[in-house]
């Protein structure tokens, strides 16, 4: 229904969803041959089902390739598992030989990096053929539905996506994507999505964040994680509306786009909007008139979007600063997709994640724990049948992991953290990290702080805080970094008396993966090996 749409513009030109339809048939007609060849069929890995639909990863950068290449795949049969570009050959043997792959797909520049990956999983490699284009500057970008009304060009978008999920219900079971978690507590874990479970996601984002055909997004984030793809790509795709791949996140190159007025949606990751923030004060300190134009520019866009790691109150505050509203922050995994939304339209709670996304159910358990249920959740991990089970309760909700709170009606939830290691128990007080990360981060000397609870023999667990100073008195000497002393009045004058580390540490940077968290348990090894 949206064929001479634009899908994606990449690298200066734009391709229509008619361009990547008949770049999928090409793709599929070779990959059926291959998948159908049991010479390509050879990976008998571990986790290798013979009467599962084959397993198809999917290296590329972003641009048209990796939408077309997705339909080829689904149009195949198969389960698209997306491997992550930025990870080093051991990673994606991991990936290639956990999830049992039968074909890797991925783009010609690639073949010397993928093929002996996937030749030593007994995986084909099917080289894509770049998808044609035209010249952005010759093909204006379209708005074809200016003449109906947004909340009626969102209405019938949203409509569309709700019918496809409507005629899903038969075949709810069949698997369409494997992401991996982001290993943030452990050994990456394969979550099965169906297409009906995407189908869900999709269709509560739609509605609940308005999407509609005459939006485009810009798209920095990494494509093998639920945020960049489920959120930032199908979601857009599924309602016709346009997504620009910016090759590789840089605060200048954002900024340069936004103010450019195409772009209409803009989702990222906490430290993303940290970097634009910093970029936007050195701007302010040079020019008041460029400073002006940026805060305008951040205003226009129709959604802002924060998610993956809770965004510090200082970054929500100072982005309303600049545009005028609260990022809308939301909260999701990779097995439940969003589950929690702040509205798009009503009040944005910073600090909070909002209310439960449309269809889906959200508890909390008598020992804190957040609980999920509902169309949007995933099926199985992959090759992990006992782990799988463990994940869900005798109600058949989903047990995050993550402990929440509720207040004021309609109930808001607050994320307190990971239960494992955010949930800090000290003197028989249970303390959430990232209530005192939010406060800290509030200080004017501080870029970057992680607080860790290190077990201890009086205390349980000690609050301990590593603290990354601001670049610009980082490196001129102690003197302009602030003192601990000065830094625990702080804590004081905000938290209660047993919130406030007792334990400083400076670090230069934090560790942080591509969806810029930070591993806690890893983080704790290095401090207890005096590796900081
Ligand atoms: P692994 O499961 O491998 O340890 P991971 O949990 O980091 O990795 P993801 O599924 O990418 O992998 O991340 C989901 C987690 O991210 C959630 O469980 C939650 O802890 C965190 N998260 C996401 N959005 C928010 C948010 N808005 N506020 C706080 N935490 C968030
Ligand atoms: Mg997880």
């Amino acid at each position: 229904r949206n064929l001479g749409r634009t899908a994606i513009v990449s690298n200066k030109q734009i391709y229509s969803y008619d361009n990547l339809l008949t770049a999928a048939d090409a793709i599929n007609s070779e990959l059926s041959k291959k998948l159908r060849n049991p010479a390509s069929r050879a990976n008998v890995g571990a986790t290798d089902v013979p009467d599962r639909p084959p397993r198809v990863g999917l290296y590329a950068a972003p641009g048209p390739e990796y939408l077309a290449a997705t339909w080829a795949v689904w149009q195949a049969g198969g389960i698209v598992v997306p491997l992550a570009t930025s990870h080093p050959p051991p990673e994606l043997s991991y990936v290639c030989q956990d999830a049992g792959l039968s074909a890797v797909l991925t783009l010609p520049d690639q073949e010397a990096r993928l093929g002996p990956i996937a030749n030593e999983h007994g995986a084909a490699l099917q080289l894509l053929e770049p998808v044609a284009g035209s010249s952005t500057s010759t093909t204006r970008i379209d708005s074809s539905s200016s003449c109906v009304g947004d909340s009626q060009e969102t209405e019938a978008a949203v409509e569309a996506v709700a019918a496809d999920l409507r005629d899903l219900s038969a075949s709810s079971t069949s698997g369409a994507l494997i992401i991996y978690t982001s290993g943030t507590t452990g050994k990456p874990k394969g979550v099965l999505h169906t297409h009906r479970s995407l189908q869900a996601q999709v269709y509560a984002l739609a509605s609940a964040w308005r999407w509609r055909p005459s939006d485009r997004l810009l798209h920095c984030l990494p494509l093998h994680h639920i945020h960049g793809i489920v959120n930032a790509l199908y979601c857009p795709s599924a309602v016709g509306a346009s997504v620009e791949f910016l090759p590789k996140f840089a605060p200048a190159a954002v900024w340069q786009r936004i103010q450019s007025g195409d772009i209409s949606v803009f989702m990222g990751v906490p430290t993303m909007y940290s970097y634009l923030l910093s970029h936007y004060d050195t701007q302010a300190a040079a020019s008041p008139e460029r400073a002006a134009a940026l805060r305008g520019a951040a205003g226009a866009l129709r959604l802002t979007v924060s998610g993956s790691s809770a965004c510090p109150l200082p970054i929500l505050n100072r982005w309303r600063e600049l545009s005028g509203d609260f990022l809308l922050e939301r909260y999701g995994m990779t097995e439940i997709g969003m589950a929690l939304s702040n509205p798009y339209k009503g009040e944005r709670r910073p600090g909070s994640v909002g209310t439960p996304l449309p269809g889906v159910e959200a508890r909390i358990a008598p020992d804190g724990q957040l609980l999920v249920r509902g169309p949007n959740v995933f099926s199985e991990y992959w090759g992990r049948p006992a782990a799988t089970s463990e994940a869900f309760d005798a109600d058949g909700f989903f047990l995050t992991g993550d402990t929440a709170s509720t207040s004021g009606s309609p109930p808001y939830f607050t994320i307190e953290g990971r239960t494992s290691v955010d949930i800090i128990k000290s003197s028989g007080y249970k303390i959430s990290a990232l209530q005192i990360e939010s406060v800290v981060l509030e200080h004017p000397g501080i870029a970057e702080v992680a607080v860790l609870g290190v077990p201890d023999e009086t205390f349980g667990e000690v609050v301990t805080a590593l603290v990354a100073a601001k670049p610009q008195t980082a490196g001129t000497g102690l003197a302009a970094q602030p003192e601990i002393g000065e830094l625990q009045r702080f804590c004081r004058d905000r938290l209660a008396p047993y919130q406030v580390p007792k334990r400083w540490q400076w670090v230069t940077a934090l560790p942080r993966n591509a969806m810029g968290k930070v591993n806690k348990k890893e983080l704790l090894k290095m401090l207890q090996a005096g590796q900081l």
